[in-house]
């Protein structure tokens, strides 16, 4: 135990990377990240005392980006309002600030007009961002080690399977790895589960990607702006 540091020092005969996007276990083996896209996603919250029923997964696509909108289950009206675009598009410096992503939803064709016809107003937390980009770990794991949910493979939010996807794959996880250390060959010797999970996991990237690639295909109206020219061509 390192106390000066903070650090501590624990032995384990397996470890899993469940650090989300961060894959800090991976990375910090010098496993390399694949990034598909710098898609980023930022949100605001916005509150009515008109009655909302909608329940409702609205998104609408836009120039530079698309947007999602739930309104929350209870009594009060509350929605959560995401607008999605590339970290390194100029419209992202515009959504980050209150000004601007009230100006791009006062843009939008639907979502703006939906939530003022129910008398919505944002809180007054500033723009909540977070990274909502396709990526994956080069190697889901090794010898003595797997990543599992999103430290493993991250997806779109439009996929809506994040949650699902950690779910799955912390379960397969840990049932092969269990199989693993029961196994009379010591960790690192017969990786046949290590392998079989590394393996599903590369099947569920690559239908991943070819789904992700096919609805952005869908969206045919801006095709010149650079969001969806980078999406045509993948
Ligand atoms: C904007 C946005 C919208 C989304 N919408 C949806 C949706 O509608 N439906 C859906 O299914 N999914 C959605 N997702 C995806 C979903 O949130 C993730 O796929 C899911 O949370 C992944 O779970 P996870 O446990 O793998 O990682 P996480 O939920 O990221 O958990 C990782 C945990 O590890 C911790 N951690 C990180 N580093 C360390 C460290 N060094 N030491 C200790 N702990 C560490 C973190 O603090 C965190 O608690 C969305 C994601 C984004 C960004």
């Amino acid at each position: 135990m390192a106390q000066s540091t903070g650090q501590s020092v624990h032995r384990t005969r397996f470890l899993l990377d469940a650090s989300g996007r961060a894959a800090v276990v991976g990375r910090t083996l010098g496993v390399a990240a694949q990034v598909v896209d710098t898609l980023f996603a930022y949100a605001q919250w916005y509150d009515s005392t008109i009655e909302d029923r909608d329940c409702h997964t609205r998104i609408e696509s836009g120039p530079a980006g698309w947007w999602y909108s739930n309104r929350l289950p209870g009594a009060a009206a509350r929605r959560l309002l995401v607008f999605h675009t590339d970290s390194d598009l100029p419209t992202a410096r515009t959504a980050a600030r209150k000004a601007g992503f009230d100006a791009l939803l006062g843009a939008s064709t639907h979502l703006g007009p939906l939530l003022q016809s129910k008398g919505y107003l944002p809180d007054d937390m500033p723009i909540r961002g977070a990274s909502a980009g396709s990526q994956r770990l080069q190697d889901f794991g090794g010898a003595d080690w797997l990543a599992v949910g999103d430290a493993a493979q991250a997806y779109d939010p439009l996929s809506s399977q994040g949650i699902w996807k950690a779910l799955d794959s912390g379960s397969e996880a840990g049932h092969l790895v269990h199989y693993q250390l029961q196994a009379d060959a010591p960790v690192g010797q017969d990786q046949s589960y290590i392998r079989q999970y590394m393996a599903h996991q590369d099947r569920r990237w690559q239908q991943y990607v070819a789904q992700r690639n096919f609805y952005y295909r869908q969206q045919s109206r801006w095709c010149d702006d650079v969001f969806w020219r980078r999406r045509m061509a993948a």
